[in-house]
């Protein structure tokens, strides 16, 4: 086949019967200036067969054949589907068919007395050009089909909606699920109609008019997506659907926008397992909370009973007892101080665990911090024969910003384990700057120990909950596996970290870091000062606002000690009533939870503008078993100076009466 005009050889046909015809033809054809090639059928069937196993760029056809006509073979050849070019060769006054044959794909005649080379020629060209821009017409019209059918198959494979509007909001295109909820649409409206406008759709008014706004927005060029709970399907008995509805402008070649492509994508199912998930966050988050307040509520019930419990061993420790019994008070202690730690623990984790640990940001002194570490543990080394060193860099400065009692909690912690797993040698906690910046210091917190060691395996399991480094950890030294998962916990979350390096039969050294700020050294409280100052409370009157009975007696007996008879009220009620008769009470030490009035409410009556009592500015001392942060926040909000947990550490509870009695008398 050629495709070049003029340069290949052209592949010819012709069809006729005359034999002096043929000879004509191929004299004429001879003498032009065409390179062909020319086969000759003299009749239909031959013709037919030659034709469906040849190509040919033109076909001469005489009208006149045997058996069969002209326009008989012209019609079989194009329900063959053959499209060759063909010219019809008539006799003189044979017109009238030669226009017959041309309305039936026939592409030009000519009578066998024009024939010349000239003719023939001029015929072979024309032919050739026609079926080049046959052929790519042909291969347009294939690529558009594909290309129709290509679309259509993408718009068919979704069940989602997807449907266009021209300008004119013209329904011009869209795939079957839209046909389908469309016509339903319709028909359950009584409609029928083929050229869809939708102004003529029955949609309710709100959606329709949220659609077209949407379509006009579109029509700016912009593409979007938008969420929304409505469809084309109204359908009362299912469930309001969400569709997640995606429009994008239809460009046509010049760049203009002519419409709006729709895509709409059912999300009802998501938008349900999202619900679901959500549903389920907040009964996780209900439940948690219920356990934090049943675990509060708990800890206050087994708090109250070992305040006495660890107050009153500490006083009969102090009392001369014999051998064993002395040894049985001892283990009292020890054990009882054992399940302190344990309620707290798990108070902790469980506050941690619904997120309500919070921190303060105050002053503090670094130095005095460290030398309470010191005193704290200093009793239980030496009865276990450890070296106990505490080293703080010198250019690590006192007054430090962030969080005293959880750095204490964390040092504590670590401390605490140190001696429990060491049997021989030492325990070293150094204090070194980490990192300065202009506002902020990080301080490297090192707790070394020469005891048992953690395997490197366990190294990083130890930070879980309840997980301990040996199987026969608890059987040997006891625990929770609790202390480390809430240290971890209460380092992160003040941004800091805490790594491990441990060796088995060595030691083990945590390494903590802790962002700080700096503080303003006036601002610090030095207890430790204070305390010498006085050597007993004798000279002090304190009213204690307490409830319960065996609270009672243990604080009675502590200030026995001190030279000091309490001055006891049931409640807060019954403060009040004392306060407003008496003005020579010095501080009033306030439980919080109490039957008839709170110690929030008596603390909010005595500071209150139009308060009924004596010395509305009276020292405040809180005391409670509930140790978090809020309690804390709430008793200074009440206007209460300051808080002692229960069980209280007598030292503790002493300074704090000294700090605020001593105030008073220095500013009179
Ligand atoms: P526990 O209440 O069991 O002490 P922790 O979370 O504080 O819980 O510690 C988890 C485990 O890590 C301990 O049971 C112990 O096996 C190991 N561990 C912690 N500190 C040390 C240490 N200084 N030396 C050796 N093992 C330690």
């Amino acid at each position: 086949m050629s495709s070049e005009l003029g340069s290949s050889e052209y592949r010819l046909l012709l069809i006729d019967d005359d034999e002096v015809d043929v000879m004509t033809f191929q004299r004429s054809l001879k003498k032009s200036d065409l390179i062909y090639k020319l086969d000759v059928c003299y009749n239909a069937p031959e013709a037919l067969s030659t034709i469906e196993k040849n190509t040919y760029d033109c076909i001469f056809l005489d009208y006149l054949l045997p058996g069969i006509d002209g326009l008989q073979l012209l019609r079989k050849l194009r329900d063959m589907n053959i499209n060759t070019p063909v010219a019809v060769m008539t006799s003189q006054g044979d017109e009238k068919i030669a226009v017959e044959m041309i309305k039936n794909g026939a592409f030009d005649y000519f009578t066998k007395s024009d024939i010349n080379p000239d003719k023939i020629s001029k015929v072979v060209i024309t032919a050739v050009r026609l079926w080049d821009a046959e052929r790519q017409r042909l291969v347009a019209e294939n690529k558009i089909i594909e290309n129709n059918n290509r679309l259509n198959a993408i718009l068919e494979s979704t069940r989602n909606l997807i449907y266009a509007f021209d300008r004119d909001l013209k329904l011009i295109s869209f795939n079957s699920s839209f046909k389908e909820n469309l016509e339903h649409l319709l028909r359950e409206n009584g409609l029928v109609q083929t050229d869809i406008n939708l102004n003529d759709i029955p949609l309710n008014p709100e959606r329709k008019t949220n659609l077209i706004l949407n379509i006009e927005k579109c029509f700016l060029g912009e593409q979007f997506t938008v969420l929304e709970q409505v469809s084309f399907s109204n359908d009362e008995f299912k469930e309001t659907p969400w569709y997640e509805t995606t429009f994008n402008p239809i460009i046509n070649a010049q760049g203009d926008v002519t419409g709006v492509a729709i895509y709409s994508q059912d999300v009802t199912e998501n938008k349900k397992i999202e619900q679901d998930l959500l549903n389920a966050k907040n009964d996780a988050i209900a439940a948690a909370q219920a356990k934090s307040e049943f675990l509060s509520n708990m800890s206050h019930e087994i708090r109250t009973p070992m305040n006495a419990i660890i107050g009153l061993t500490e006083l009969l420790l102090e009392e001369k007892f014999e051998g064993t019994n002395m040894e049985n008070i001892k283990s009292i202690k020890y054990s009882a101080d054992n399940l302190l730690v344990i309620i707290n623990d798990i108070l902790d984790f469980s506050k941690i665990e619904a997120g309500k640990v919070t921190f303060e940001d105050i002053d503090f002194d670094l130095r005095h911090r460290m030398n309470e570490l010191k005193k704290t543990f200093g009793h239980r080394t030496k009865e276990k024969g450890l070296d106990f060193h505490i080293e703080v860099d010198n250019n690590v400065p006192s007054a430090i910003k962030g969080d005293p009692y959880r750095l204490n909690q964390i040092l504590f912690n670590l401390v605490g384990n140190a001696i429990k797993f060491t049997s021989d040698g030492y325990i070293k906690v150094s204090v070194k700057i980490k990192n300065q910046e202009s506002d902020k210091i990080s301080l490297e917190f090192i707790v070394k120990d020469s005891g048992i060691g953690i395997p490197q395996a366990q190294q990083s399991k130890i930070f879980e909950s309840f997980t301990q480094a040996n199987t026969d950890t608890t059987r040997k030294y006891g625990g929770t596996g609790l202390g480390l998962a809430i240290t971890k916990n209460l380092v992160q979350l003040q941004g800091g970290t805490i790594d491990i390096a441990s060796e088995v039969g060595i030691g083990t050294s945590f390494i903590v870091s802790i962002p700080y700020g700096f503080g303003q050294n006036e601002k610090i409280e030095d207890l430790s000062q204070k305390k010498s100052e006085l050597s007993d409370l004798s000279s002090l009157k304190i009213l204690l606002v307490e409830d319960n009975l065996m609270n009672q007696f243990v604080a009675k007996q502590f200030f026995k000690k001190w030279n000091n008879e309490l001055i006891i009220a049931n409640h807060g009620a019954e403060a009040i009533t004392i306060l407003r008769e008496r003005d020579d009470i010095d501080l009033v030490l306030m439980d919080l939870q109490m039957p008839e009035m709170s110690g929030f409410q008596a603390a909010e009556i005595i500071r209150g503008t139009n308060t009924v009592v004596k010395n509305s500015s009276i020292p405040i001392i809180a005391l409670s078993a509930d140790a978090f942060l809020e309690t804390r926040r709430k008793v200074i909000e009440a206007g209460m100076n300051d808080y002692v947990t229960k069980p209280f550490k007598p030292e503790e509870l002493y300074s704090k009466i000294l700090k605020y009695t001593q105030k008073e008398s220095n500013s009179e």
